[in-house]
């Protein structure tokens, strides 16, 4: 993971007119810190930690707003989020990531692919579709973890 750091994190929700609140830094600092992507009811366990009582849907709330900002995405194979690994201020909350989902250890790598995405891009204006979201998740076995037999 080489997520963004919260000074940074800060400074592109500034430059969008965006406030980083409390709420939403220690939500994104929670799951920039974490090896694996971290599940809505994990997020709300491990708050607990550093502040009282938190309410269920300001956390649900703060993750909308950070997969809005472009400072997360959702990964629906894990049903969890994850901190965005591209650095690059520029691009917004759809941008055309790809990520390698481990089955095993659940650790992601996240990369850019302008041919790809240009692909993607051609062949759906073929179809006359509206992309809005593509972030596109590949299942299987990173270099860590033994292949499955
Ligand atoms: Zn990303
Ligand atoms: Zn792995």
């Amino acid at each position: 993971m080489s997520a963004r750091s919260i000074q940074a994190a800060k400074r592109l929700c500034e430059e969008r007119g965006l406030i980083f609140t409390t709420l939403r830094r220690q939500v994104y600092t929670l799951i920039a810190a974490s090896e694996k992507p971290v599940g809505a009811y994990d997020l709300l366990e491990q708050l607990k930690a550093v502040r009282a009582r938190p309410a269920p849907v300001t956390v649900y709330r703060a993750l909308d707003f950070l997969l809005e900002a472009g400072l997360i995405h959702r990964i629906d194979a894990l049903q969890a989020y994850a901190a965005c690994e591209i650095e690059s201020a520029a691009h917004e909350h759809n941008h055309g990531g790809i990520v390698l989902v481990c089955s095993e250890c659940k650790r992601l790598t996240e990369f850019e692919d302008a041919a790809l995405e240009a692909l993607i891009a051609a062949r759906a204006a073929r179809h006359g579709f509206a992309v809005a979201h593509r972030l596109i998740e590949i299942r299987g076995t990173c270099e860590h973890c033994p292949v499955p037999v």
